[in-house]
């Protein structure tokens, strides 16, 4: 039998970074994915990422003409739900075929060492006499094989394959992804029936739709648009979307369907030979469901603590592993919490209300939208100037009562995650009581899901 230090399963985005970093740091690495090479990430081509979050994780760089980079821009707006009053925000993207891409961390990761193999499906964990993971079992070619190994990391996307296996108690939540809990996303790539003297090289964003314009290439540009539930849900609130926004004259010339997480991540990532990373632990931007350098924040932590723990051919324990868990809620765990749980609620709106809220510039405002949540500081001024028009909304019938109401609600439950969050234990001890308080405040907040844009408009 086979012996590796870590084992990953799914070699996407998440289960490639993982195994660069850990081979780098001299450990053996085995990736297992259940496709072959030449049919990775199949389900859509082009993707985006942020230029300045691609350096600061190392990524491996593109170019023009290496047939993975597609383009670049940074001019981006969020518009009301007619397209007015945009709140530009200016951000280098990195647009990319996202297949293309995978082969590029497939080979990045074995240069640092890391074997992969394809068309290896995960079947089973192993378990040692101490009832802790130590190996698993996968099928290749009709044959089953065994390794044994000290680290199982489960990259394997929504299915999350390995945390859906572990017994009820080993200390990870098994929870399937409802069809609540996917954010299904198709993407429509256009040419316009207008030519156009310079290429398409910016993105818009219509909140109330969840969808956007966006650069492409193989065609003029691409409109995206997701909803959780289901793709019947993208497509009543798409032939709305049509209706209301009018984008330049175009035709369709090709259709993809995807499925990203829309979920809070795990409670905990970790527990004895175990981590869950990438979209099998939900890390998905609650703003715009990115999630290939999402998971890259976890990933980073966790390399820094498991390579220290399992120096020395150690076993990495729940406890050893757990300042994962700490370290990742005190940064990105925290934000991304409070943020959805803004989100759920702050979406209960018609509308109306978006219109006159975009076109008063409070709640979602230039100083919010335009920098995508990163590094705000409102002022007295700011929250002084959001009641007066929220007022002003209510007597002149713009805002109703009931969105008044989701506002504050979104407000409150998500600074009461934050501080939750913030509390998150040091050590396993005290887990199950914060993570029970933390189910309760998750039952406050709402679901996208549960709200119906077409029904609201
Ligand atoms: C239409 C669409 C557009 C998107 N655009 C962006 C974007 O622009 N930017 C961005 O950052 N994110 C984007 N996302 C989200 C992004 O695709 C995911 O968050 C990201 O791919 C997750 O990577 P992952 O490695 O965790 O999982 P996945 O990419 O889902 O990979 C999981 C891997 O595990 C393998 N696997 C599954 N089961 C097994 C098994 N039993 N045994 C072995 N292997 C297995 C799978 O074959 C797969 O290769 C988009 C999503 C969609 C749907």
């Amino acid at each position: 039998m086979k012996n590796y230090d870590v084992v990953i399963v799914g070699a996407s985005t998440a289960g490639s970074y993982f195994a660069r970093r850990m081979a780098e740091k001299g450990f053996s690495v085995l990736l297992l994915e259940k496709d072959a090479r030449d049919k990775l990430s199949p389900s859509y081509d082009i993707f985006h990422m942020g230029k300045e979050e691609m350096e600061l994780h190392g990524l491996p760089k593109v170019k023009e003409g290496d047939g993975i980079y597609a383009f670049e821009f940074e001019d981006s707006a969020i518009c009301s739900v007619y397209g007015n009053h945009p709140k530009p925000s200016k951000l280098k993207v990195v647009g990319m075929h996202k297949h293309d891409y995978c082969v590029l961390m497939n080979d990045w990761a074995v240069e640092a060492g890391a074997e992969i193999v394809y068309e290896a499906s995960f079947k089973k964990l192993t378990y040692g006499e101490n009832g802790k993971i130590n190996g698993l079992v996968y099928e290749k070619d009709g044959n089953e094989e065994t390794v044994s190994c000290r680290l199982v990391a489960d990259c394997s996307g929504i299915p999350a394959v390995v945390r859906r296996s572990l017994p009820d108690d080993y200390g990870i939540e098994k929870f399937a992804l409802t069809p609540k809990d996917i954010f299904y996303v198709t993407l429509r790539y256009i040419d316009f029936e207008e030519k156009r003297s310079s290429r398409y090289l910016r993105s818009d964003f219509w909140l109330f739709f969840k969808s956007w314009l966006a650069p492409s290439e193989g065609s003029d540009a691409l409109i995206g648009i997701g909803a959780c539930g289901g793709f019947e849900t993208v497509e009543k609130v798409y032939k709305l979307f049509e209706k209301t926004v009018k984008l330049p004259a175009h035709k369709v010339t090709r259709i993809e369907n995807g499925m990203t997480p829309y979920h809070r991540a795990p409670y905990s990532f970790v527990s004895d030979g175990f981590i869950a990373m990438g979209d099998a632990a939900c890390l998905t931007k609650p703003n715009c469901g990115e999630g290939c350098t999402a998971s890259l924040v976890l990933e980073d932590i966790a390399v820094d603590v498991a390579s220290a723990v399992m120096a020395d051919g150690k076993y990495p324990t729940r406890e050893a592993l757990w300042s994962i868990n700490k370290r990742y809620n005190d940064t990105q765990g925290k934000e991304f919490a409070s943020l959805m749980a803004l989100l759920g609620s702050i979406i209960r709106h018609s509308a109306k209300a978006n219109e006159f809220l975009f076109r008063k510039d409070v709640i979602f405002s230039c100083k919010l939208l335009g920098s995508m949540g990163n590094g705000i500081e409102l002022s007295f001024s700011d929250y002084a100037k959001t009641l007066i028009y929220v007022v002003v909304g209510l007597v002149t019938g713009n805002i109703k009562p009931a969105e008044l109401k989701a506002v504050i609600n979104a407000i409150v439950t998500s600074g009461k995650l934050t501080a939750h969050y913030e509390k998150y234990p040091n050590t396993p001890d005290g887990y199950e009581a914060w993570a029970k308080e933390a189910e309760l405040l998750w039952a406050q907040t709402g679901k996208v899901a549960e709200w119906d844009t077409v029904d609201n408009f």
